[in-house]
């Protein structure tokens, strides 16, 4: 009977006609991104994904950008990804965080229109040459001598490429719990994937975490005339260093943001600020004990940083309220999201406790808030590319990563797809360095360390902060990558990018030679109270706002700056000194078993990633730079004699 079945199912199998370089699995964030750039790099590339009407569905708060994470939405835009584009061109309310604060934690962050970001998206992936669409459910990996082949739907169907890029995202044995109820899913309204399964069976390790999100609102039957109002900043800050190119093509229906006449023409609308009260936490302290997170039926790790309500009032019990955000989620739609109540209480408790807050008094919940577990791979199961160790050809981006937030997945998208797209080139991985990027800090951190509770980026992670600004991202990425990776950056980004270090030159030269208030320019701009506005207008008009001010941080911390690059210089050597992918870390002598069986695991490319892995210490370094040094002496030794 069993081989029965077997033939059966088989027989059945049909093999899609066109052979693909990519296949990338998933739409979400990482597989859009990752998508665009397979495709970008003359790769014939598919997309497959459950359901292609939730292309780029934004699955928890419709906003992107924020601390650091807009940093990296900054970064995706300057390796010439869609996510900043989109956004600039579909979002409805855009602010620069920290905006008076240090240079190093000024971030943009905007609200998205949930729906015109998707259809935009969509649009922008079915426009894109050597892309490919299909709607289809991914249940296997076709494998061959440990490299991948291609991949298998539920419905029978084999599509064949040498490399596969996986971007799940909570759908892999997704489990949603609304009160003590609970039913399998991606996210509310999705199927859950079952390809985990498949992965522990090829030999992946897989855990389990958990995250959740808030209910929406109806708009209506929110009081907004007791809240305090939250405005959008003007001039409008932007995510894309292209956005004077939206709106250029005359057929982009879902932009709303066109640029014309030198401007970025936004409608924005206000968000509104109400707060928690006693009232609100006595309802939810009497529920705990239905809420699946504090019953102990989720046992899985979640965001720390990103609590649930039940755990702001449990752990923060001294605090009388807590502040509510209420975010509409488009132009076109009543719908508002709650940010700060992510709860898996039940229904009518949620109803109860939002009820209570001034302002929603008569709330109308449209979609109840819930907690969803999944399964995720450790990362440190990757190597730098996000190629997986165990299967040749096989990539992994996003959330299947143990991260979380839709820009942390875009930037592994975007460089998932940029190496699968090298690998099918032969030609050199692009891996980013902690002191280039943002990204390059993410994915040391996950291929290094790994993960012990949902990865989200911080500023607090990056060692060279000052130097990874979100002004100069394009100065640290474009032509860099451009010089790398051909195709990646297109003609008219690199020109923009070119004019922008060419007015940056030209103006540290002015600093130089011109003089105010008696003292060189240079000098000047050192007083922590000067600022380029107090300079004469006929020196402001010679150069555009933007380059006063990325002029202005690099003069005011000219010092800072130096020193990092200094720091940066002296550790390069270590950092980018190769360590051969076979070593045999039990053969170095003096390395405790510890860093050993560490080291073996992650097996990492240089000796800077290597100091980087938790269990290995400075003095492990040393002995593994000395065996190294004594190696190859000998290397070099054994050759003359022979
Ligand atoms: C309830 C909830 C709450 C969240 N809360 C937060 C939060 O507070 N903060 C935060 O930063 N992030 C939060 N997130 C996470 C955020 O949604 C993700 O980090 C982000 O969307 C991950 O992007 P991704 O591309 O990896 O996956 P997703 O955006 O989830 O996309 C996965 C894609 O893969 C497709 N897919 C899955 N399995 C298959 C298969 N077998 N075959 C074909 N296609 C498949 C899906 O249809 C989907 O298109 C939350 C997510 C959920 C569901």
């Amino acid at each position: 009977m069993g081989n029965l079945v077997f033939h059966v199912e088989h027989f059945l199998m049909y093999d899609y006609p066109k052979r693909y370089d990519v296949v990338i699995v998933g739409a979400g964030h990482a597989g859009t991104e990752a998508a665009l750039s397979a495709a970008r790099l003359g790769c014939s590339t598919a997309l497959l994904t459950q359901n292609l009407d939730t292309i780029g569905q934004m699955s928890c708060n419709p906003a992107i950008g924020g601390l650091a994470k807009g940093h990296m939405v900054r970064e995706i835009d300057a390796l010439g990804g869609q996510m900043g584009l989109n956004t600039d061109a579909t979002a409805i309310q855009f602010r620069m965080l920290n905006a008076t604060k240090g240079p190093s934690v000024r971030a943009p962050r905007a609200q998205a229109d949930k729906k015109a970001y998707q259809l935009r998206m969509k649009w922008i992936l079915e426009s894109t040459p050597n892309l490919d669409l299909h709607q289809g459910n991914v249940s296997r990996l076709l494998v061959n001598n440990d490299q991948t082949t291609g991949i298998e739907t539920n419905l029978g169907m084999r599509m064949l490429a040498p490399k596969v890029i996986i971007t799940t995202g909570t759908f892999m044995r997704g489990l949603l719990h609304v009160g003590l109820q609970n039913q399998a899913g991606g996210r509310m309204g999705d199927s859950p994937s079952s390809l985990s399964d498949h992965l522990k069976e090829l030999g992946f390790s897989v855990e389990r975490f958990k995250t959740g999100t808030p209910c929406r609102l109806h708009g209506k039957s929110i009081n907004l005339k007791v809240c305090d109002i939250q405005s959008g900043d003007e001039p409008t800050p932007k995510f894309s260093y292209m956005a004077h190119t939206i709106g250029e093509d005359s057929n982009e229906i879902f932009t709303l943001n066109p640029w014309s006449s030198d401007t970025f023409h936004v409608e924005q609308v206000p968000c509104w600020i109400t707060y928690t009260n006693e009232q609100t936490h006595d309802i939810i302290r009497d529920n705990l004990n239905k809420s699946p997170m504090y019953s102990g039926k989720i046992e899985s790790v979640g965001p720390r940083y990103c609590p649930s309500i039940e755990d702001k009032v449990v752990r923060f019990a001294n605090k009388d309220r807590h502040q509510l955000f209420l975010e509409p989620e488009g132009r076109q739609t009543h719908e508002f999201y709650v940010n700060g109540v992510s709860t898996s209480l039940p229904y009518e408790v949620q109803l109860a406790f939002m009820r209570s807050v001034k302002g929603l008094e008569n709330a109308m919940i449209l979609r109840p808030g819930y907690a969803v577990e999944y399964d995720y791979c450790p990362p440190t199961q990757l190597h730098p590319t996000l190629e997986t160790k165990l299967i040749g050809g096989l990539y992994f981006a996003g959330q299947i990563n143990g991260t979380s937030g839709y820009e942390e997945a875009a930037g592994q998208g975007l460089l998932a797809g940029i190496n699968a797209a090298l690998a099918v080139r032969e030609e050199p991985a692009f891996i980013l360095g902690r002191d280039q990027a943002y990204l390059g800090v993410m994915i040391d951190d996950l291929v290094s360390k790994g993960v012990t509770e949902p990865y989200r980026m911080f500023t607090s992670r990056a060692e060279h902060r000052l130097l990874l600004r979100q002004d100069n991202a394009d100065l640290r990425l474009t032509d860099d990558a451009a010089s790398k990776v051909s195709g990646l950056i297109d003609a008219n980004r690199l020109q923009t990018v070119q004019k922008k270090r060419n007015q940056l030159n030209k103006l540290m030269t002015v600093a130089d030679k011109a003089r105010h208030d008696g003292v060189p320019l240079r000098k000047w701009f050192r007083r922590p109270e000067n600022k380029y506005a107090h300079l004469p207008q006929d020196l402001r008009k010679q150069f555009p706002e933007q380059i006063w001010d990325l002029a202005q941080i690099d003069l005011k911390y000219d010092g800072y700056l130096t020193r990092q690059r200094d720091m940066i210089a002296r550790t390069q050597k270590m950092e980018h000194l190769p360590l051969p992918a076979d070593l045999d870390y039990t053969q170095v002598n003096g390395l405790k078993r510890e860093a050993q069986l560490r080291l073996h695991e992650i097996q990492p490319r240089t000796l800077g990633q290597a100091g980087r892995i938790s269990g290995v210490n400075p003095a492990d370094l040393s002995i593994i730079a000395i065996w190294m040094e004594r190696s190859r002496h000998k290397a070099e030794r054994t050759e003359q004699s022979s």
